[in-house]
């Protein structure tokens, strides 16, 4: 099946051929027809597979009649974090660029001062985060009677950072006819019911996860003594076939020593992670997009979603302590129809998190070959010892006494140590406190605030800002 078959008009086909695209992904020949047809979907769905323009692309044509109109939006995009929404802006300015549309996003750390001008002249997209656009619904300077077309996009990571009650608020001044388009990669109960809710008979699309699907990532997993971790990861670095490696650990601190470590060792190695500023972040990322340096030692939430072309190689050098992160990660290569290499470092303290990886994407990960791993599991928590924050993580990353109770995703009961496991019944919990934080992932953005405090924003702020596409 080509795109044209799709139902398309010829100036997106235009701009999806100049987008280099040979054929649709499996969710876009599901998804296009449908929302061309104007039914409510459902798309499980994870980056990577292509999700983005199922959306965008009909969602132009469908904009393509009619017009704005001043502080009322006729379509709205939520997205839960300003990375995200700042790629969707991207992919439209892209895919729209022989179509006269307006849009505007609404991110935190962007001035809004020209977003709201724009919104003043009246936009057909409007992309934003909730907290910002609530924020600004508040403050009256927006209207949404007027948006037929809704899309919540990554709705299972809006419910890890507490976004579904704004959700909900958005969903009720929305008109109730209209359409809405929900992605979201799992389906957990909270998800199922904003579905039941603000849906009408929704077309239900589900697409392999790509990292399990992603034959062109060769996932390869390295047995290491936690003591000897940093140097077997500066021999590989030093590699002659890694050409561009994005490193991800589990902390920020360790993230910021491992940057210096690298760069001691004569790596050209920068770093991104939740702690730095936003032109900092752009700075970083523009440094490793442009070859400056080759190494980017990151962490999650910083690197979550980045789409960077031609990434060789991916280590992890703390294994994840939710398995979804993995697919996140090791989906920064392979990208494009490129092959690339994830790295897994393993210490022997590893063994639950790797083994819950592989349970989730439903294959072992391939053992390679390195330095001698330690016979028997080491009894001294290593200095990044994944297990303890494993323990203290709610899912989504944040210390379960920081998120709220309504959004309380069902938790994965950690499993205890082996060692405490023959003992079911006596297994010890660590006590909240000893707990180590996990620094990464912020609480829910508190309104009204100018500078909503979700996810910080890493990556490039499209030209486009404000302005008319295609013009
Ligand atoms: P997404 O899942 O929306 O994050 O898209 C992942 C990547 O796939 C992005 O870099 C897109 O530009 C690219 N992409 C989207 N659709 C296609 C297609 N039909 N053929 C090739 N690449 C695509």
């Amino acid at each position: 099946m080509s795109f044209a078959d799709l139902g398309l008009s010829d100036e997106l086909l235009r701009a999806v051929a100049e987008a280099g695209y040979d054929e649709p992904t499996p969710i876009q020949r599901q998804a296009i027809p449908s929302v061309l047809m104007m039914r409510d979907l459902i798309g499980i769905a994870q980056t990577g597979t292509g999700k983005t323009a199922s959306f965008v692309l009909p969602m132009i044509d469908i904009l393509a009649q009619g017009r704005s109109r001043a502080r009322m939006p006729r379509s709205l995009i939520l997205e839960p974090t300003r990375e995200l929404a700042a790629q969707v802006a991207e992919n439209f300015e892209k895919y729209g660029k022989h179509h006269k549309l307006s849009m505007a996003l609404l991110i935190g750390g962007v001035s809004m001062g020209d977003q709201q001008k724009a919104l003043e002249k009246g936009v057909d997209v409007l992309i934003a985060t909730p907290g910002r656009l609530m924020d600004l619904f508040g403050r009256g300077k927006i209207m949404l009677n007027d948006c037929n077309l809704l899309v919540i996009d990554e709705a299972d990571r809006m419910l890890d950072m507490g976004f579904i009650p704004d959700i909900e608020e958005i969903c009720s001044k929305l008109p109730a006819q209209r359409q809405t388009l929900l992605f979201s990669a799992t389906m957990p109960a909270p998800i199922k019911k904003l579905a039941d809710k603000f849906l009408t008979s929704p077309k239900t699309i589900e697409v392999a996860r790509p990292a399990t699907a992603n034959a062109s990532i060769d996932q390869r997993l390295l047995k290491v003594d936690a003591r000897k971790k940093k140097q077997v990861l500066i021999d590989r670095l030093s590699g002659h076939d890694v050409r561009t490696a994005i490193v991800f650990s589990n902390r920020k601190t360790t993230v910021r020593d491992l940057a210096k470590d690298l760069k001691r060792a004569g790596l050209r190695a920068g770093e991104i992670h939740g702690d730095m500023e936003q032109p900092e972040r752009i700075r970083e990322l523009d440094r490793f997009k442009e070859g400056e340096i080759n190494i980017l030692v990151a962490s999650d939430v910083a690197a979550r979603g980045l789409d960077i072309k031609d990434v060789s190689h991916v280590f992890n050098y703390d294994v994840p302590w939710h398995p979804d992160d993995y697919i996140h990660r090791i989906g920064r290569t392979g990208r494009a129809g490129k092959t690339g290499i994830a790295i897994t470092l393993a210490t022997p303290a590893d063994a639950e998190a790797v083994e819950a990886i592989e349970k989730l994407t439903g294959a072992k990960i391939r053992p390679v070959e390195g330095p001698a791993a330690p016979a028997e599991p080491d009894a001294a928590p290593a200095p990044d010892d994944a297990e303890a924050p494993r323990r203290g993580r709610a899912r989504g990353g944040r210390q379960a006494q920081d998120r709220p109770a309504r959004e309380e995703r069902p938790r994965r009961e950690p499993r205890p140590p082996r060692a405490e496991r023959s003992e079911r019944g006596s297994a010890r919990r660590e006590p909240e406190e000893e707990r180590p934080r996990h620094d990464e992932r912020p609480a829910r953005p508190r309104r009204p605030e100018p500078e909503p405090d979700e996810e910080g924003w890493n990556g490039p702020i499209p030209s486009f800002l404000g302005q008319t596409l295609g013009s």
